[in-house]
């Protein structure tokens, strides 16, 4: 007997896709999910060093806030059809409870992504969801009123409405390879060049490689402008490799510089690490003069009892230009404003970033003007959605990514009901 034609065709059984496959079909439609890797949800199995961190404690303003000023318009209603707290409850219900960690991310309890990935996988095949594994779809094209979803190995599936969830292209291995960059493209429709995000950077500067391994916990991490302005900033940990810096303050504020190489110019921000993120520069010049007033003129560095590794003080010396063994009774006023500031600002110097392969998502996509946020449909081409990391969206690190993907997944399940 011949199978029913599908009500709609989602296409990349990662998260957005799994999600919005499970609640169209528990929303009464027939779904038809194709996957062009040999199973479903490769990057859950990977994320957060496989604990999977799937949503955010943030309520959804604060959630959608940081996905930059055209995100947070994009996202604001999905945030609030699925905020981060209906996501903890939805895998609540499919058997994954959850738990808080630090920097406001949520896990399972189990502390497995596996749990995660099954539980979608379950709630997908428990509504009836035809899943067809090793199934590349080729090409998108325009068929009468509906689709045609063209299959390596020569097969053309049809259907009414599609939705694209192929993700973007970082861990190709992954299966995420752009595919759906160029059939986006030839339909007319703007996009964002991709590049990669919360990357780790690469730094030559050999005092940067020789801070191998250090991690600075309480670090600020900010990108400033040539004028001194701060263009964005994030409090969060770094850490310094033997390419450059990673961890997720510098991650999350990488694509600046992802940009700039992709486009073979000079980045127009700094990367500034603030060590001592505790005190203002004004504290810190106190806390010089009163080591300064201390008896024995003991060495400055020493003196100044700062909780800050000693390789990454001396790096601050050097680049306010105060030798690291002076004594504290004989640093100068713009000697103190100078060190001040480095210990404030300290200046990484960038050379690019550690690409698509190392990178956890992808910034750039599908414009989001050519989508309605309201429904995750394509303005002006009737049938075809696009949820998760295909689109022109992307947070920072601590779960974000995983809810938008749920989120844009919800909207566009609930529209293929309504049509
Ligand atoms: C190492 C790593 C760790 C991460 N950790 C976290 C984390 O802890 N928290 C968080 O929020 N985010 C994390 N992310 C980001 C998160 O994984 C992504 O943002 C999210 O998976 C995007 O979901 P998606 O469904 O849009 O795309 P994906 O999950 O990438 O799914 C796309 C799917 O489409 C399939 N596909 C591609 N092309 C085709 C084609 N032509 N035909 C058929 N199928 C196709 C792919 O095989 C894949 O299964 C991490 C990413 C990486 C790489």
């Amino acid at each position: 007997m011949a199978l029913r034609p599908p009500d709609l065709v989602v296409v990349g059984a990662g998260a957005a896709g799994l999600w919005c496959a499970a609640r169209a079909a528990e929303l009464g439609r027939r779904v038809l999910l194709l996957e062009k890797t040999t199973r479903v949800g490769t990057k859950v199995l990977a994320s957060g060093g496989t604990h999977c961190n799937l949503t955010t404690t943030l309520g959804p303003a604060e959630a959608a806030r940081l996905f930059g000023p055209r995100g947070e318009r994009f996202l604001k209603h999905a945030l609030r059809v699925l905020p981060p707290k209906a996501v903890r409850e939805r895998f609540h219900a499919l058997g994954v409870p959850t738990v808080e960690a630090p920097w406001e991310k949520i896990f399972p309890a189990s502390g497995r992504a596996r749990d995660v990935r099954d539980a979608l996988h379950a709630w997908a095949l428990a509504g009836g969801v035809r899943i067809r594994h090793e199934q590349a779809v080729r090409r998108l094209r325009r068929d009468g009123s509906g689709w045609a979803l063209d299959i390596e190995g020569g097969e053309s599936i049809l259907a009414p409405e599609v939705v694209l969830a192929l993700g973007g292209k970082s861990y190709a291995k992954t299966g995420t390879t752009g595919d759906a960059y160029p059939w986006l493209a030839e339909l007319g429709l703007r996009m964002v060049r991709p590049v990669p995000a919360l990357v780790p950077l690469v730094s030559r500067a050999g005092w940067v490689q020789d801070l191998a391994g250090i991690a600075l916990e309480g670090a600020v991490v900010r990108l400033v402008a040539p004028d001194g302005r701060v263009a964005a900033e994030r409090a969060r940990p770094a850490l310094f490799t033997h390419l450059g810096v990673s961890g997720p303050g510098p991650m999350d504020l990488s694509e600046p510089f992802a940009r700039a190489e992709d486009e073979r110019r000079a980045c127009d921000v700094a990367l500034c690490l603030d060590v001592c993120a505790g005190e203002t520069q004004e504290e810190l010049r106190e806390r010089m003069l009163a080591a300064a007033a201390r008896t024995g003129a003991p060495l400055l560095a020493k003196a100044l009892e700062l909780e800050v590794p000693r390789r990454v003080l001396e790096a601050a010396f050097a680049q306010a230009g105060v030798a690291a063994d002076m004594r504290a009774n004989t640093l100068a006023k713009p000697a103190r404003h100078a060190l001040a500031q480095a210990l404030k600002a300290l200046r990484i110097p960038i050379d690019g970033t550690r690409g698509f392969d190392f990178a956890e998502v992808t910034a750039g996509g599908l414009d989001l003007a050519e989508v309605d946020p309201g429904t995750c449909r394509v303005r002006g081409l009737p049938g075809l959605l696009v949820v998760g990391e295909l689109l022109d969206l992307q947070g920072p690190i601590g779960g974000l990514n995983f809810q938008a993907a749920f989120a844009t997944a919800e909207v566009a399940a609930a529209s293929v009901k309504q049509t």
